[in-house]
């Protein structure tokens, strides 16, 4: 009888967590539109009266571009969110050397501007979904060079075998994080450092960790003040027997 009542309470949480993830969906995908015009509106405004406002005029619109597209940012974050678990791919051997390929095209512009430095290993297969594998390790280095200090960015993945699982890590030599707060970066929204000199919308790493959580792994940081970070993520290994060859 009481495995019953888990079983029911079970399903429920289930279907009411489904109908979060529902409501969180349409409800950033229907802000995108609104947003839309008030972006479209302001540029409008700008290029055709600018010539008119005075420099508070000016500085006002600029304002209201940038809480435009810091809007725009956050929904687009959360859209990508919500659809973890709802378009995801089925799992099939990702090759992690490809995946990194992609990743550094993706980057390339912060690679560049930075002068960073990555170091890349040969990497394995795991079992998993190419695209999330790809946005997750995308965060992971971005981070890894946007938090970096004054000195240019040195980034350092590494790949180790336990068991049916591969633990990838990607290291860097920045700011660091104060252990205490090493579990809540992990949370939607939360950022620990200043707004004036880092931009981001603390979605990135609540991204990761969904993704993560999808292929059956874990995530998580070491990290001192001042000592860089060191994020690592376990995945399946495509060779491996094991149930986690498919989503959970
Ligand atoms: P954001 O968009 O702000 O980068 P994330 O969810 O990716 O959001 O990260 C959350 C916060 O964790 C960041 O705002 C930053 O304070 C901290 N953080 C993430 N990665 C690193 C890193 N490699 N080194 C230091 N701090 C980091």
């Amino acid at each position: 009888e009481t495995v019953a009542r888990l079983e029911a309470a079970n399903r429920e949480f289930e279907e009411s967590n489904e109908r979060l993830e529902q409501f969180a969906y349409a409800a950033s995908h229907d802000l995108q539109e609104p947003l839309r015009m008030v972006s479209s509106y302001l540029t409008l405004v700008e290029n055709r009266y600018g010539d008119d406002l005075d420099a508070d005029g000016r500085e006002f619109i600029a304002f209201a571009v940038d809480g435009a597209n810091r809007m725009r940012e956050m929904i687009d974050g959360l859209l990508a969110y919500s659809r973890i678990e709802t378009q995801g791919e089925p799992f099939e051997p990702v090759d992690l050397d490809a995946v990194f390929e992609d990743v550094e095209t993706d980057l390339r512009i912060q690679i560049v501007e930075s002068d960073a430095t990555l170091e890349i290993p040969s990497l394995p297969t795991v079992s998993g979904d190419s695209n999330q594998l790809r946005q997750l390790f995308q965060n992971l280095v971005s981070n890894a060079i946007e938090y970096s200090g004054d000195d240019p960015p040195r980034v350092t993945v590494a790949a180790e075998r336990n068991g049916s699982h591969w633990t990838i890590s990607v290291e860097d030599e920045g700011i660091g994080i104060d252990p205490a707060d090493a579990d809540r970066i992990f949370d939607v929204f939360q950022r620990l450092h200043g707004r004036e000199e880092y931009d981001g919308t603390g979605l990135g790493l609540a991204l990761c960790e969904r993704i993560v959580e999808r292929h059956g792994g874990d995530i998580w940081v070491d990290a001192e003040p001042g000592e860089g970070s060191t994020f690592s993520v376990t995945l399946p290994a495509a060779d491996s027997e094991s149930d986690a060859s498919q989503p959970v």
